[in-house]
């Protein structure tokens, strides 16, 4: 279990997200509510990631979040209109080390996993082979091959995700694998479990304009107004506006704007969609 919050809306400040509420992602490292095994409380690190001038950038810790005094001291000096932040609770046998701390950025995007692949080596290079198999078939040159796998941040089940993620959402003209964040998750995903179950994979992606999760076995909340959009592993306060999201979902939350899709179905079918 980990905790991860993402935010779009007005400029705020970045340290404001991790602070905010009675039960603010710092909180929710030592006293988490919503725990569905994997971990009692959330102290091998933390990282937090804004955007300025379509710019990601990002802060990390190894240590606990309530240890590191630049939560109060640095990140609300900073402000952004998008902040994507988490706090980890390592699976057992993976490294405690901030490479390993989410979250993890390409391009314009950033990356967080709540949740654990069993047999992730296995798994991911079975997934890997699938993708690639669809990609011939599509005619398409690029390919999904175990030797991407190397370039993983570190010797995690989540950076192997974000490998593949990364692939997926990288466009490949004319058409790729997946034409969008939200179709490269449900690809991602319904292959993962195709071969793992029991994988627990919330995957929550931002590119500093809006917000695309996953929930498969771990909690996720959603606070969408018309100025702002919020997905959060829990919710910070008692705001009745927020909405506690189905399990097995594929979501996209902007200002304005939530739309759930079942991440069971085959085709990318809308079944719920709030526009406000
Ligand atoms: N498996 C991931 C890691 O170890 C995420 C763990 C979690 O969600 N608790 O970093």
């Amino acid at each position: 279990m980990c905790r991860h919050l993402g935010y779009v809306g007005p400029v705020v400040p970045v340290g404001d997200l991790v602070l905010r509420g009675p039960h603010s992602l710092r909180t929710q490292s030592w006293a988490p509510r919503d725990m569905r095994g994997g971990g009692t409380i959330n102290a091998d690190g933390f990282g937090v990631a804004w955007w300025v001038d379509g710019t990601v950038t990002r802060y990390r810790n190894a240590d606990p979040i309530w240890t590191d005094p630049a939560v109060e001291e640095v990140l609300p000096q900073l402000t952004s209109h998008a902040v994507l932040a988490a706090v980890r609770s390592a699976t057992v046998g993976m490294p405690l080390d901030r490479s390993a701390c989410a979250p993890l950025l390409w391009d314009r995007w950033a990356f967080s996993h709540n949740g654990v692949i069993p047999q992730w080596r296995t798994v991911l290079t079975a997934v890997l082979s699938d993708l690639d198999v669809a990609a011939t078939r599509a005619g398409l040159t690029r390919r999904y091959e175990t030797s991407h796998l190397l370039e993983a941040e570190a010797q995690t089940d989540s950076a192997a995700l974000w490998v593949l993620l990364r692939r997926l959402l990288d466009p490949e003209p004319p058409a790729g694998l997946a034409e969008t964040p939200g179709t490269a998750l449900r690809l991602l995903i319904t292959t993962i479990v195709h071969h793992a179950p029991d994988a627990r994979v919330n995957l929550l992606l931002g590119d500093g304009n809006a917000l695309w999760a996953t929930t498969c076995y771990h909690s996720l909340s959603a606070l969408v107004t018309d100025d702002f959009a919020i997905l959060a592993s829990e919710p910070y306060d008692d705001d009745p506006r927020w909405q506690a999201l189905p399990d097995r979902s594929l979501v996209h939350a902007e200002p304005g704007a939530l739309h759930i899709e079942s991440l069971e179905m085959a085709e990318s079918t809308s079944t719920e969609s709030l526009t406000r």
